[in-house]
C-alpha cells in the first residue's frame, strides 16, 4: 500500500459550554471526556460518547432537548468511526451532527463537523463533495481567527489536491499551512503536515526536500512521544530512499517502523511497513526475504479481512516469483491477486453507492432538518437491511459481471445524479465513450472466450487510468463510458488519451503471438442547464464516430 497521508486531528472542543441543569452538565462532561480519550482509548471513548448521546436523547424525549450535546456526541462518534475506516458509518453520524448544527450558534463545532465530513468524503473518493466541505470549514475557522485549525484544514486540502494529481497546488497549500503552524509551537498537526508535504514531494521527485521534511516531522513526533506517527513517518523516509535506490537506508527506516509499530500493536502501520519492505527487497532482488515478509503479511491481513493489503502483497509476490523464473508460483499469486482484488472492488463499489444515496438525500433535504433526520434514520435501516440481506442482489443490479465495472443501468443512475449536481453547482462534467476497434475480428479469430478476456483486460486498463472519483461503466458489448465529475473537456481529453495509449500498449495473453488491440474514444462536456444525459451521451457518441472515421486508435471531441 502506498504511504498513507495522515489526517490532522481536531483540537479538543471548547470547554465554555452552557452550564446548566445536571443533565446538560453530565452530557458536557461525558462529551469532553470522550473527545479526550478518542485516540488513547477508543473503546472507552465510544462508550462515553454513546452515553452522552443516550442522555441527550432522553432529555429530548422529556421535552427539553439539548441538540448541542447531541451534535457533539455525534461528531465524536463520527471521528471514532473514521479512525476505524468505517466511512459510511462516520458519514451518517457526521451528517446528522452537521444538520443539527445548522440551527445552533456554535460555529466552531459546525466547522469541525464540516472538516470531518470533508475528510470522510475524500476517503470515499468523492472529491467534489470533499472540496466543498473543507472549504466551508476553512472559511469558518478563518472568520473565527482559529489559525491552528485553519492550518489543519489546509493540510487536508493539500492531501485532496495531491490525490487529484495536483501536486504543485498541494505544495503551495502545505506551505501556507506550515506558515500558520509557526508560532503554535511543536504540535502534532505540524508534524503531520510535514509528513504529507514530504509525500507530495516524493511524487514530484524532490527527494532531498522530501527527506528533510520527513526528518523534521519525525523530530516533532519524537518530541511529542507519538510513536505511532513516528512509525508512519519512518515509512515515508523509507519511500524516499526506495525512490532514490538507496536500498539499505530504506530497509533501515522501514525495519525501524516495523519494530516500533509491532511493539506498540499499531497493526495498520505494521502492515504498511511490511508491504514497503517487501517492495524494497524485490527491487533489491532479494527474493527470499521479500517472500517471507509478504507471506507473513498475507497471513496477518487475511486473519483481519483486510483485502487491500492481501491483494497488494499477492501482486508483489507474483512479480517476485516471475523475476525468479518460477512461473507456476507467479501464476498462483496473480490468480489470488485478481480474486481478492475483485472482492475489494465490489466492496468499494457498494460503499460508494450507499454513500451516494445518503448524499443525494442530504442535498435534497438540506433545508428541512427534521425531515432529514427522519429520512436518515429510514435510510440507515434501509442500508442495514441492504447490507445484510441484499448485498448480492444489489451487486448484480449495479455491477457488470464480466468486467466488474458499473453496468449501464447503474451508469444512468449515477450519470443523472452527477449531471444534476454539476448543473446545480455550475461545475463542469465530462464524459468519455470508448469503443474497441475491430473487436469482431478478435471474436472471429480467437473465439468468444478470448474476446471476453480482452474485454475484462480493457476494463481494468480503463479503471487503472481513470482517477478516483471518475465513474467507469460498461455501457454495452465492447463499449465503455467514463464519467468525469468536476472536469473540463481539456482534462478529460488527457484522460482519454492516456486510456487510448494504455489500450494500444496492452498485452493480453490469448494467443501465442501478441494480439494488437486499440480503441477509439469520443469526449464531450456537459453544455449547461437544459442538457440531459441522453444529449450528452449523443454528443460523446458523435465524437466517437469521428474518431472511428478518422482512422481509429484515437481520441476525438
Ligand atoms: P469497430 O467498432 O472498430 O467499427 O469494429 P467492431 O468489430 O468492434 O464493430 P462492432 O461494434 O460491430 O462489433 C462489436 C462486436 O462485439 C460484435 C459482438 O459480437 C461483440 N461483442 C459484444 N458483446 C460481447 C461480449 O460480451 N463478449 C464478446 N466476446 N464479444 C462481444
Ligand atoms: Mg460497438
Ligand atoms: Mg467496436
Amino acid at each position: 500500500m502506498s504511504p498513507h497521508p495522515l489526517q490532522v486531528p481536531f483540537q479538543a472542543p471548547d470547554q465554555n459550554l452552557p452550564a446548566a441543569s445536571s443533565g446538560i452538565g453530565e452530557i458536557n462532561a461525558l462529551n469532553a471526556r470522550a473527545w479526550d480519550l478518542r485516540e488513547k482509548d477508543a473503546p472507552q471513548a465510544l462508550r462515553l460518547a454513546q452515553q452522552a448521546l443516550d442522555l441527550a436523547d432522553s432529555l429530548e424525549a422529556g421535552g427539553s432537548p439539548y441538540p448541542h450535546g447531541t451534535a457533539q456526541a455525534l461528531v465524536t462518534l463520527g471521528e471514532l468511526a473514521n479512525s476505524q475506516d468505517a466511512y459510511g458509518l462516520a458519514l451518517t453520524y457526521l451528517l446528522k451532527a452537521y444538520t443539527l448544527l445548522q440551527d445552533l450558534p456554535d460555529q466552531e463545532l459546525l466547522a469541525d463537523a464540516s472538516h470531518a465530513i470533508g475528510w470522510v468524503q475524500y476517503r470515499l473518493g468523492n472529491f467534489t463533495e470533499a472540496a466543498d466541505f473543507l472549504q466551508s470549514a476553512l472559511t469558518i475557522y478563518r472568520r473565527l481567527g482559529l489559525q491552528e485549525k485553519e492550518a489543519t484544514v489546509l493540510s487536508s486540502q493539500g492531501i485532496l489536491s495531491s490525490a487529484e494529481g495536483k501536486h504543485h497546488q498541494a505544495l503551495e497549500i502545505y506551505k501556507k499551512a506550515l506558515l500558520l503552524h509557526q508560532g503554535q509551537g511543536i504540535t502534532r498537526a505540524r508534524g503531520v503536515t510535514l509528513n504529507n508535504l514530504a509525500l507530495t514531494q516524493i511524487y514530484l521527485e524532490m527527494y532531498g526536500d522530501a527527506l528533510d521534511n520527513a526528518q523534521a516531522g519525525l523530530w516533532v513526533m519524537r518530541q511529542l512521544g507519538l510513536s505511532s506517527l513516528e512509525a508512519s513517518i519512518l515509512d515515508t523516509v523509507g519511500q524516499v530512499h526506495l525512490a532514490r535506490g538507496e536500498m539499505s537506508k530504506a530497509e533501515e527506516a522501514l525495519q525501524k517502523s516495523l519494530a516500533i509499530s509491532r511493539q506498540a500493536g499499531y497493526e495498520h502501520v505494521e502492515m504498511v511497513a511490511m508491504l514497503s519492505l517487501g517492495r524494497v527487497y524485490i527491487r533489491w532482488k532479494r527474493v527470499e526475504p521479500a517472500c517471507q515478509m509478504l507471506s507473513r503479511l498475507i497471513e496477518l491481513a487475511g486473519e483481519r479481512h483486510l483485502n487491500s493489503f492481501c491483494y497488494r502483497a499477492h501482486e508483489l509476490l507474483a512479480g517476485a516469483y516471475e523475476q525468479q523464473g518460477d512461473d507456476q508460483q507467479a501464476l498462483l499469486h496473480y490468480k489470488e491477486f485478481h480474486a481478492v482484488q475483485n472482492v475489494a472492488l465490489a466492496e468499494s463499489a457498494r460503499y460508494r453507492m450507499e454513500n451516494l444515496k445518503i448524499l443525494h438525500q442530504v442535498e435534497k433535504e438540506r433545508k428541512d432538518a427534521e425531515m432529514l433526520w427522519l429520512q436518515n434514520r429510514a435510510l440507515e435501516s434501509q442500508i442495514e437491511a441492504y447490507r445484510h440481506d441484499h448485498a448480492e442482489l444489489e451487486k448484480l443490479a449495479t455491477i457488470d459481471a464480466l468486467t466488474r465495472l458499473f453496468n449501464r443501468r447503474h451508469f444512468v443512475t449515477l450519470g443523472e445524479y452527477e449531471l444534476e449536481k454539476a448543473q446545480r453547482w455550475q461545475r463542469p462534467l465530462s464524459l468519455i465513450m470508448l469503443d474497441v476497434d475491430h473487436f469482431k475480428r478478435v471474436n472471429d479469430t480467437f473465439g468468444h472466450a478470448a474476446g471476453d478476456t480482452v474485454l475484462s483486460a480493457i476494463a481494468r486498463t480503463i479503471a487503472d487510468n481513470a482517477r478516483r472519483g471518475d465513474v467507469c461503466c460498461r455501457y454495452g458489448g465492447e463499449e465503455f463510458v467514463i464519467l468525469l465529475p468536476d472536469t473540463e473537456i481539456s482534462a478529460a481529453i488527457g484522460v482519454a488519451q492516456r486510456i487510448c495509449q494504455a489500450v494500444a500498449a496492452l498485452y493480453v495473453p490469448i494467443a501465442p503471438q501478441p494480439v494488437s488491440l486499440s480503441a477509439s474514444l469520443g469526449v464531450a462536456q456537459s453544455a449547461g442547464q437544459d442538457e440531459n444525459l441522453e444529449d450528452l451521451l449523443e454528443r460523446a457518441d458523435q465524437a466517437l464516430y469521428r474518431a472511428k472515421s478518422e482512422g481509429r486508435n484515437r481520441v476525438a471531441q
